[in-house]
């Protein structure tokens, strides 16, 4: 569903993606793992093109090229992201930040939005806060607000940049519970992520990055139990 070839990356002279190819089918839920620095972000962001990237690589969202022009606005409108700090809007209430989107872009009816962002805001375990503005909510609320709103334009796919590592560590559990509970709806999802457990038990595949590169990639059963790659043993020895 997301199929990426020969993806390069430079910051001026610094390669920070040297030649990601990666096939990631509907359905599938990849975790991203590696150590900081190693291009995860610049990964995901390069998805819906938020960073540009070299064009001698290709990316294919739903088999739609990834490059400037017409495309990319349908590109975008299947891909929702989901970042470490959570960016909703202050001046509007929960409600308002989740039917903002579909509003605007889609054009849906007010009464429709509503309809749909009360159906989000259970879903994410928070209706009783939709008249809320962000700042009165908790980080794990606001969080779960902000994967509402990505939903509210019923991707295909969703990217989540460490979702997790901006939360108190009482509010992680919530966040990755509605996580796990989306991976079980056949939406595509790519996370980066920190938390191994998460990874382990949610992933169908897990990746290894480092220095720009796809170190080793396979079930989590395999990652994680038998890591074939030095960098890879390293990585977890230090981490798990
Ligand atoms: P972390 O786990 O710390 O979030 P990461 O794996 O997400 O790390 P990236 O943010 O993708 O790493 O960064 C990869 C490399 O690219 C890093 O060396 C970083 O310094 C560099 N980099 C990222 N963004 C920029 C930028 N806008 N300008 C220059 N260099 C950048
Ligand atoms: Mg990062």
């Amino acid at each position: 569903y997301v199929s990426i070839r020969n993806l390069r990356k430079s910051f001026g002279t610094f390669e920070a993606l040297r030649g990601i190819d990666l096939d990631i089918g509907r359905g599938e839920v990849v975790c991203v793992i590696g150590p900081s620095g190693s291009g995860k972000s610049t990964l995901i962001r390069c998805i819906n093109r938020l960073e540009p990237f070299s064009d001698e690589s290709e990316i294919r969202v739903d088999d739609i090229p990834v490059i400037p022009g017409r495309s990319l606005a349908k590109v975008r409108a299947e891909v929702g992201m989901v970042f470490q700090a959570f960016n909703l809007f202050p001046h509007l209430t929960v409600r308002e930040n989740v039917m903002l989107a579909p509003r605007r872009v889609r054009g849906t009816s007010r009464a429709d939005a509503y309809r749909q962002a009360e159906m989000l805001l259970a879903r994410v375990g928070i209706r009783e806060q939709a008249d809320k503005y962000p700042s009165g909510l908790s980080g794990g609320q606001q969080q779960r607000v902000a994967i509402a709103r990505a939903l509210a334009m019923e991707p295909q796919v969703m990217l989540f940049d460490e979702p997790t590592s901006a939360l108190d560590p009482e509010m992680v559990g919530e966040v990755l519970d509605v996580m796990k509970d989306l991976a079980g709806t056949g939406v595509t999802m790519i996370v980066v992520t920190h938390e191994m457990g998460f990874a382990r038990q949610v992933a169908d595949r897990v990746i290894f990055m480092d220095s720009g590169e796809v170190i080793e990639a396979g079930p989590p059963d395999e990652i994680f139990a038998n890591p074939k790659e030095a960098r890879t043993q390293n990585f977890l020895k230090a981490v798990l």
